[in-house]
């Protein structure tokens, strides 16, 4: 079965505690009914409560929305570093989400510091990359992809470095999209075909061989089509694993295809 991410990001309800609690439970259950091995569904949590999910997930994976790149120091606001994440037990880690990078400041520089801390303390990062509406418009997809891969992630890794890429083009994620007042919609197919294709070559060519995952508004209407090409090895869903009975369908056709 190809991997599902699950990114709570800032959602409300899911930052309290019993509804956390509670949307994890009835998620394990399905999962142990649907006789899905563990670490195929990871969900990101807020921080607020991590490590509540942490404590009750058994098949499902946990991972942070982000790391600081420092362990300690005047950083006034900064994010969990990864000795916390580790020290949690918190393996899987977000880091680049577009969200960060357009509301936080989270530049190439940022993610390179980010993922080399996350590396030292052996966490298994999901990496995330993608071009904007305009960059698209002029023809710079691969410019902005490799710009990303060059200056983000490459100076960070070591040949033994395991770690995943999400290939979310920003004019796809269902926030901005709204923002920009259109419908949330996935990527043309043949678009994200090119983007990962030339994501997987460019790693290649470096030694490296990456799972790619897809992320921009995937429902449960879309996911099939997304699943069913070999070049997707998984989603990230954003707003639709908010909500548990989208989310399990995602997952039941995941399993499916
Ligand atoms: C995301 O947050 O990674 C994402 C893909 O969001 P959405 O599914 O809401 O577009």
């Amino acid at each position: 079965m190809k991997i599902i991410g699950g990114n709570w990001k800032f959602n409300k309800e899911l930052r309290e505690k019993e509804k956390a609690k509670k949307f994890i439970r009835e998620l394990e259950r399905m999962l142990e009914k649907e006789k899905i091995g563990k670490g195929k569904v990871i969900i990101f949590p807020h921080f607020l409560v991590l490590n509540e999910v942490k404590k009750i997930a058994k098949r499902i994976k946990v991972g942070a929305q982000d790391v600081h790149w420092e362990e300690s120091g005047s950083f006034t606001g900064a994010q969990p570093s990864a000795q916390d994440l580790k020290k949690w037990g918190i393996k899987n880690v977000l880091i680049g989400h577009s969200e960060t990078r357009k509301y936080f400041g989270v530049t190439e520089e940022k993610v390179r510091l980010k993922l080399k801390s996350a590396l030292k303390e052996k966490l298994f990062p999901l990496i995330c990359i993608g071009e904007d509406i305009e960059e698209k418009e002029r023809g710079e997809t691969k410019k902005v992809l490799r710009k990303q891969i060059e200056e983000g992630i490459l100076p960070s890794l070591n040949k033994n470095s395991r770690f995943l890429i999400a290939y979310e083009p920003l004019y796809a994620i269902s926030g901005f999209a709204k923002l920009r007042g259109k419908k949330p919609k996935p990527a043309q197919i043949e678009d994200i075909k090119l983007s990962h294709n030339f994501i997987k070559e460019t790693f290649k060519k470096r030694g490296f061989k990456v799972k790619v995952l897809y992320g921009g508004s995937c429902n449960p209407q879309n996911a099939k089509e997304l699943l069913s090409q070999d070049f997707i090895d998984g989603l990230l869903v954003g707003s639709k694993s908010w909500d548990l009975e989208s989310f399990l369908e995602i997952i039941k056709i995941a399993k499916e295809v």
